[in-house]
Protein backbone atom coordinates (compact mmCIF):
# COMPACT_ATOMS: atom_id res chain seq x y z
CA UNK A 1 0.00 0.00 0.00
CA UNK A 2 1.21 3.62 -1.00
CA UNK A 3 -0.29 6.95 -0.22
CA UNK A 4 -0.19 10.29 -1.47
CA UNK A 5 -2.55 13.53 -1.25
CA UNK A 6 -5.00 11.03 0.32
CA UNK A 7 -5.13 8.05 -2.61
CA UNK A 8 -4.59 4.93 -1.31
CA UNK A 9 -2.72 2.94 -3.96
CA UNK A 10 -2.92 -0.77 -3.35
CA UNK A 11 -0.55 -3.52 -6.10
CA UNK A 12 -0.90 -6.79 -6.88
CA UNK A 13 0.69 -8.89 -10.30
CA UNK A 14 -1.79 -11.09 -11.92
CA UNK A 15 -2.35 -11.86 -15.48
CA UNK A 16 1.10 -11.41 -15.92
CA UNK A 17 1.05 -7.70 -15.38
CA UNK A 18 1.33 -5.15 -12.64
CA UNK A 19 -2.51 -4.07 -11.43
CA UNK A 20 -2.87 -1.32 -9.14
CA UNK A 21 -5.55 0.19 -7.67
CA UNK A 22 -6.24 3.40 -6.11
CA UNK A 23 -9.19 4.02 -3.75
CA UNK A 24 -9.71 7.25 -1.70
CA UNK A 25 -9.73 5.43 1.74
CA UNK A 26 -7.17 2.97 3.39
CA UNK A 27 -9.65 -0.15 2.85
CA UNK A 28 -7.29 -3.20 2.57
CA UNK A 29 -10.14 -5.59 2.84
CA UNK A 30 -11.49 -4.25 -0.57
CA UNK A 31 -8.31 -3.88 -2.36
CA UNK A 32 -7.67 -8.01 -1.45
CA UNK A 33 -11.65 -8.41 -2.61
CA UNK A 34 -10.47 -6.74 -5.81
CA UNK A 35 -7.61 -8.73 -6.73
CA UNK A 36 -9.52 -11.81 -5.79
CA UNK A 37 -12.55 -11.07 -8.20
CA UNK A 38 -9.71 -10.18 -10.82
CA UNK A 39 -8.51 -13.83 -10.27
CA UNK A 40 -11.23 -15.63 -10.40
CA UNK A 41 -11.75 -14.08 -14.06
CA UNK A 42 -8.34 -15.06 -14.77
CA UNK A 43 -8.79 -18.61 -13.64
CA UNK A 44 -11.93 -18.66 -16.11
CA UNK A 45 -10.16 -16.63 -18.82
CA UNK A 46 -6.72 -17.39 -19.50
CA UNK A 47 -4.94 -19.26 -22.32
CA UNK A 48 -1.39 -19.12 -20.75
CA UNK A 49 -2.34 -22.34 -18.14
CA UNK A 50 -3.30 -26.01 -18.88
CA UNK A 51 -6.11 -25.07 -16.54
CA UNK A 52 -9.06 -22.76 -17.49
CA UNK A 53 -13.05 -22.65 -19.00
CA UNK A 54 -11.29 -21.39 -22.43
CA UNK A 55 -8.74 -24.16 -22.27
CA UNK A 56 -11.51 -26.53 -22.09
CA UNK A 57 -12.67 -25.59 -25.18
CA UNK A 58 -9.62 -25.54 -27.27
CA UNK A 59 -8.75 -29.07 -25.74
CA UNK A 60 -12.07 -30.07 -27.40
CA UNK A 61 -11.69 -28.18 -30.57
CA UNK A 62 -12.86 -30.63 -33.42
CA UNK A 63 -14.81 -33.12 -30.95
CA UNK A 64 -17.64 -31.21 -28.93
CA UNK A 65 -19.05 -28.37 -27.32
CA UNK A 66 -18.15 -27.12 -24.13
CA UNK A 67 -20.69 -25.53 -21.44
CA UNK A 68 -18.99 -22.66 -20.09
CA UNK A 69 -20.52 -19.94 -17.25
CA UNK A 70 -22.60 -17.53 -18.34
CA UNK A 71 -20.21 -14.76 -18.09
CA UNK A 72 -17.52 -16.90 -20.15
CA UNK A 73 -20.13 -17.38 -22.55
CA UNK A 74 -21.38 -13.64 -23.26
CA UNK A 75 -17.80 -12.60 -23.40
CA UNK A 76 -16.82 -15.21 -25.98
CA UNK A 77 -19.99 -13.77 -28.09
CA UNK A 78 -19.20 -10.11 -27.54
CA UNK A 79 -15.57 -10.98 -29.24
CA UNK A 80 -16.94 -13.33 -31.37
CA UNK A 81 -19.41 -10.08 -33.16
CA UNK A 82 -16.23 -7.50 -32.97
CA UNK A 83 -14.33 -10.48 -34.98
CA UNK A 84 -17.46 -10.79 -37.55
CA UNK A 85 -17.45 -6.65 -38.03
CA UNK A 86 -16.36 -6.30 -42.13
CA UNK A 87 -12.68 -6.50 -42.52
CA UNK A 88 -12.44 -6.67 -38.79
CA UNK A 89 -8.73 -6.98 -37.50
CA UNK A 90 -10.01 -8.37 -33.95
CA UNK A 91 -10.65 -12.05 -33.79
CA UNK A 92 -10.99 -14.24 -30.92
CA UNK A 93 -9.99 -17.70 -33.26
CA UNK A 94 -6.65 -16.00 -33.39
CA UNK A 95 -4.89 -18.74 -30.93
CA UNK A 96 -3.08 -20.78 -33.01
CA UNK A 97 -1.05 -17.96 -34.94
CA UNK A 98 -0.48 -16.37 -31.28
CA UNK A 99 0.90 -19.42 -29.96
CA UNK A 100 2.85 -20.21 -33.01
CA UNK A 101 4.59 -16.79 -33.10
CA UNK A 102 5.19 -16.83 -29.15
CA UNK A 103 5.56 -13.10 -29.29
CA UNK A 104 6.74 -11.72 -25.72
CA UNK A 105 6.93 -15.61 -24.42
CA UNK A 106 10.20 -17.47 -24.23
CA UNK A 107 10.74 -19.19 -27.88
CA UNK A 108 9.74 -16.40 -29.51
CA UNK A 109 10.46 -17.05 -33.60
CA UNK A 110 8.93 -15.84 -37.36
CA UNK A 111 7.02 -18.69 -38.42
CA UNK A 112 7.88 -20.31 -42.25
CA UNK A 113 5.47 -18.07 -44.43
CA UNK A 114 4.01 -21.92 -45.79
CA UNK A 115 3.35 -22.87 -41.95
CA UNK A 116 1.55 -19.00 -41.33
CA UNK A 117 -0.64 -19.65 -44.04
CA UNK A 118 -1.50 -23.41 -43.14
CA UNK A 119 -3.04 -22.08 -40.01
CA UNK A 120 -4.68 -19.11 -41.16
CA UNK A 121 -7.67 -21.55 -41.88
CA UNK A 122 -7.87 -23.05 -38.30
CA UNK A 123 -8.52 -18.68 -37.03
CA UNK A 124 -12.05 -18.29 -38.75
CA UNK A 125 -14.15 -16.87 -36.19
CA UNK A 126 -17.43 -18.51 -37.85
CA UNK A 127 -16.10 -21.67 -37.34
CA UNK A 128 -16.97 -20.62 -33.48
CA UNK A 129 -20.05 -22.14 -32.67
CA UNK A 130 -22.25 -20.92 -29.86
CA UNK A 131 -25.20 -22.53 -28.13
CA UNK A 132 -27.17 -19.56 -26.17
CA UNK A 133 -29.67 -22.15 -23.86
CA UNK A 134 -26.84 -24.56 -23.18
CA UNK A 135 -24.20 -21.68 -22.78
CA UNK A 136 -21.50 -24.08 -25.03
CA UNK A 137 -18.98 -22.91 -27.05
CA UNK A 138 -17.70 -25.56 -29.85
CA UNK A 139 -14.49 -25.18 -32.29
CA UNK A 140 -15.62 -27.02 -35.16
CA UNK A 141 -11.76 -28.20 -36.65
CA UNK A 142 -9.35 -29.56 -34.52
CA UNK A 143 -6.78 -27.35 -33.75
CA UNK A 144 -8.35 -24.31 -33.69
CA UNK A 145 -7.96 -22.02 -30.01
CA UNK A 146 -9.96 -19.50 -28.59
CA UNK A 147 -7.46 -16.73 -27.21
CA UNK A 148 -9.53 -13.50 -25.18
CA UNK A 149 -6.02 -11.96 -24.63
CA UNK A 150 -6.92 -8.59 -26.64
CA UNK A 151 -10.34 -8.56 -24.87
CA UNK A 152 -9.96 -9.93 -20.68
CA UNK A 153 -8.91 -6.81 -19.54
CA UNK A 154 -10.95 -4.98 -20.61
CA UNK A 155 -13.95 -6.87 -19.61
CA UNK A 156 -12.21 -7.59 -15.67
CA UNK A 157 -11.62 -3.83 -15.84
CA UNK A 158 -15.27 -3.51 -15.98
CA UNK A 159 -16.36 -5.88 -13.57
CA UNK A 160 -14.07 -4.55 -10.79
CA UNK A 161 -15.29 -1.22 -11.82
CA UNK A 162 -18.81 -2.25 -11.12
CA UNK A 163 -18.00 -4.26 -7.63
CA UNK A 164 -16.70 -1.23 -6.62
CA UNK A 165 -19.66 0.61 -7.17
CA UNK A 166 -22.01 -1.77 -5.80
CA UNK A 167 -19.74 -1.35 -2.75
CA UNK A 168 -20.40 2.11 -2.51
CA UNK A 169 -17.05 3.59 -3.71
CA UNK A 170 -17.68 6.78 -5.59
CA UNK A 171 -14.14 7.62 -6.50
CA UNK A 172 -11.66 4.40 -7.84
CA UNK A 173 -8.96 3.57 -10.27
CA UNK A 174 -8.07 0.44 -11.63
CA UNK A 175 -5.21 -0.07 -13.64
CA UNK A 176 -4.62 -4.12 -15.38
CA UNK A 177 -1.70 -2.78 -16.94
CA UNK A 178 -2.78 -0.74 -19.94
CA UNK A 179 -6.34 -0.99 -18.86
CA UNK A 180 -7.57 1.65 -17.02
CA UNK A 181 -11.08 1.92 -15.58
CA UNK A 182 -12.42 5.22 -13.43
CA UNK A 183 -15.61 5.57 -11.01
CA UNK A 184 -15.70 9.71 -10.11
CA UNK A 185 -13.73 12.43 -10.80
CA UNK A 186 -11.65 13.34 -7.88
CA UNK A 187 -10.30 16.73 -8.18
CA UNK A 188 -12.16 17.43 -11.83
CA UNK A 189 -10.85 13.80 -13.25
CA UNK A 190 -8.44 11.39 -13.09
CA UNK A 191 -5.25 11.71 -14.58
CA UNK A 192 -3.86 9.34 -17.14
CA UNK A 193 -0.35 9.57 -18.46
CA UNK A 194 -0.09 8.39 -22.65
CA UNK A 195 3.16 6.78 -22.53
CA UNK A 196 5.98 7.59 -25.00
CA UNK A 197 6.91 4.81 -27.36
CA UNK A 198 9.61 2.73 -26.65
CA UNK A 199 10.93 4.74 -23.83
CA UNK A 200 10.88 4.44 -20.18
CA UNK A 201 8.08 3.88 -18.27
CA UNK A 202 7.53 7.53 -16.41
CA UNK A 203 8.30 9.10 -20.08
CA UNK A 204 5.04 10.33 -20.94
CA UNK A 205 3.74 12.01 -24.15
CA UNK A 206 1.20 14.11 -22.46
CA UNK A 207 -1.54 13.33 -19.66
CA UNK A 208 -5.69 12.55 -20.44
CA UNK A 209 -7.90 13.70 -17.93
CA UNK A 210 -11.30 11.77 -17.49
CA UNK A 211 -14.19 10.68 -15.14
CA UNK A 212 -16.31 8.02 -15.37
CA UNK A 213 -14.30 6.46 -17.94
CA UNK A 214 -12.17 3.86 -19.26
CA UNK A 215 -9.01 4.38 -21.10
CA UNK A 216 -7.31 1.61 -22.94
CA UNK A 217 -3.86 1.67 -24.95
CA UNK A 218 -2.58 -0.95 -27.12
CA UNK A 219 0.70 0.00 -28.49
CA UNK A 220 3.72 -1.73 -30.79
CA UNK A 221 6.64 -1.61 -27.89
CA UNK A 222 4.32 -3.07 -25.37
CA UNK A 223 5.31 -6.52 -26.44
CA UNK A 224 7.64 -7.60 -29.75
CA UNK A 225 11.25 -8.83 -30.23
CA UNK A 226 13.54 -7.88 -32.98
CA UNK A 227 15.43 -10.53 -35.82
CA UNK A 228 17.74 -9.23 -38.42
CA UNK A 229 16.55 -5.40 -37.42
CA UNK A 230 13.09 -5.90 -38.05
CA UNK A 231 10.72 -5.70 -35.32
CA UNK A 232 7.21 -8.03 -34.57
CA UNK A 233 5.06 -6.75 -31.95
CA UNK A 234 1.90 -8.59 -30.26
CA UNK A 235 -0.90 -7.53 -32.30
CA UNK A 236 -1.32 -10.11 -35.70
CA UNK A 237 -3.10 -9.24 -38.90
CA UNK A 238 -5.71 -12.08 -38.83
CA UNK A 239 -5.88 -11.66 -42.50
CA UNK A 240 -1.97 -12.09 -43.34
CA UNK A 241 -0.83 -13.70 -40.25
CA UNK A 242 1.86 -11.02 -39.65
CA UNK A 243 1.79 -8.56 -36.89
CA UNK A 244 -0.20 -5.20 -37.99
CA UNK A 245 1.77 -2.86 -40.06
CA UNK A 246 1.02 0.74 -40.40
CA UNK A 247 1.83 4.02 -39.28
CA UNK A 248 0.48 3.74 -35.32
CA UNK A 249 2.80 3.16 -32.94
CA UNK A 250 0.06 3.10 -30.18
CA UNK A 251 -3.89 3.66 -30.12
CA UNK A 252 -6.13 4.85 -27.00
CA UNK A 253 -9.69 4.76 -27.21
CA UNK A 254 -11.47 6.74 -23.75
CA UNK A 255 -15.08 4.95 -23.55
CA UNK A 256 -17.37 4.19 -20.55
CA UNK A 257 -16.69 0.67 -20.90
CA UNK A 258 -13.18 -1.27 -20.95
CA UNK A 259 -14.40 -3.78 -23.05
CA UNK A 260 -15.24 -1.20 -26.06
CA UNK A 261 -11.66 0.38 -25.64
CA UNK A 262 -10.00 -2.99 -25.76
CA UNK A 263 -12.42 -3.72 -29.02
CA UNK A 264 -11.83 -0.56 -30.48
CA UNK A 265 -7.81 -0.31 -29.82
CA UNK A 266 -7.76 -3.62 -32.05
CA UNK A 267 -10.11 -2.73 -34.68
CA UNK A 268 -8.33 0.27 -35.11
CA UNK A 269 -4.88 -1.29 -35.13
CA UNK A 270 -6.47 -2.60 -38.33
CA UNK A 271 -7.66 0.28 -39.95
CA UNK A 272 -4.76 2.80 -39.27
CA UNK A 273 -5.87 6.48 -38.53
CA UNK A 274 -7.96 7.78 -41.24
CA UNK A 275 -10.04 5.00 -41.85
CA UNK A 276 -10.39 4.85 -37.78
CA UNK A 277 -11.28 8.48 -37.64
CA UNK A 278 -13.83 8.12 -40.07
CA UNK A 279 -15.27 5.08 -38.34
CA UNK A 280 -15.50 7.07 -35.04
CA UNK A 281 -17.43 9.39 -36.56
CA UNK A 282 -20.95 7.48 -36.13
CA UNK A 283 -19.58 6.68 -32.41
CA UNK A 284 -19.67 9.74 -30.15
CA UNK A 285 -19.34 7.44 -27.10
CA UNK A 286 -15.85 6.44 -28.26
CA UNK A 287 -12.68 8.70 -28.82
CA UNK A 288 -9.32 8.04 -29.97
CA UNK A 289 -5.80 9.36 -29.70
CA UNK A 290 -3.52 7.91 -32.24
CA UNK A 291 0.54 8.17 -31.71
CA UNK A 292 1.96 7.76 -35.18
CA UNK A 293 5.58 6.82 -36.28
CA UNK A 294 5.98 10.34 -37.82
CA UNK A 295 5.51 11.52 -34.44
CA UNK A 296 2.05 13.06 -34.23
CA UNK A 297 -0.40 12.68 -31.69
CA UNK A 298 -4.20 12.80 -33.47
CA UNK A 299 -7.52 13.12 -31.34
CA UNK A 300 -10.56 12.12 -33.08
CA UNK A 301 -12.50 14.31 -31.17
CA UNK A 302 -12.19 15.24 -27.90
CA UNK A 303 -15.16 15.13 -25.47
CA UNK A 304 -14.77 12.55 -23.52
CA UNK A 305 -11.53 13.71 -21.73
CA UNK A 306 -8.82 16.65 -21.86
CA UNK A 307 -5.47 16.00 -23.32
CA UNK A 308 -2.35 18.24 -22.09
CA UNK A 309 0.67 17.21 -24.32
CA UNK A 310 4.04 17.34 -23.04
CA UNK A 311 6.52 16.11 -25.44
CA UNK A 312 7.41 18.99 -28.11
CA UNK A 313 9.03 16.73 -29.66
CA UNK A 314 5.77 15.60 -31.08
CA UNK A 315 2.91 17.56 -33.36
CA UNK A 316 -0.64 17.52 -32.04
CA UNK A 317 -3.07 17.40 -34.43
CA UNK A 318 -6.61 17.40 -33.91
P1 LIG B 1 -1.97 -6.03 -24.47
O1 LIG B 1 -1.71 -7.48 -24.32
O2 LIG B 1 -0.73 -5.23 -24.48
O3 LIG B 1 -3.02 -5.52 -23.57
P2 LIG B 1 -3.90 -6.08 -26.60
O4 LIG B 1 -5.01 -5.74 -25.72
O5 LIG B 1 -3.84 -5.42 -27.93
O6 LIG B 1 -2.50 -5.83 -25.93
O7 LIG B 1 -3.95 -7.64 -26.80
C1 LIG B 1 -2.94 -8.34 -27.48
C2 LIG B 1 -3.14 -9.81 -27.27
O8 LIG B 1 -4.33 -10.24 -27.92
C3 LIG B 1 -2.04 -10.66 -27.88
O9 LIG B 1 -1.02 -10.89 -26.97
C4 LIG B 1 -2.77 -11.92 -28.28
O10 LIG B 1 -2.94 -12.77 -27.17
C5 LIG B 1 -4.11 -11.41 -28.70
N1 LIG B 1 -4.18 -11.00 -30.11
C6 LIG B 1 -3.19 -10.72 -30.98
N2 LIG B 1 -3.66 -10.33 -32.17
C7 LIG B 1 -5.02 -10.34 -32.05
C8 LIG B 1 -6.09 -10.05 -32.94
N3 LIG B 1 -5.87 -9.63 -34.18
N4 LIG B 1 -7.35 -10.19 -32.48
C9 LIG B 1 -7.59 -10.61 -31.22
N5 LIG B 1 -6.63 -10.91 -30.35
C10 LIG B 1 -5.36 -10.78 -30.74
MG1 LIG C 1 -4.97 -5.18 -23.71
MG1 LIG D 1 -6.82 -4.82 -26.36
Amino acid sequence: MSQTEGVYGYSAVLMGSPILLKLFEHNETLASQVFRLIKQYEDLLTVNRAQSQVMSINHAAGQHPVAVSRPVFELIKCAKAASLFPDSAFNLAIGPLVKRWKIGFKGDSVPPPQEIAALLPRTDPHQVLLDEAAASVFLTQSGMEIDLGAIAKGYIADRVRDFLKKQGVEQGLINLGGNVQTLGSPQGGWSIGLKKPFSGADEMLGVIEVANKSVVTSGVYERYFELDGKRYHHILDPRTGYPLENELESVTIVSADSIDGDIWTTLIFGMGVEKGINMLKDRPDIEAIFVTKRREIILSSANLFRFTPLESDYRLLT
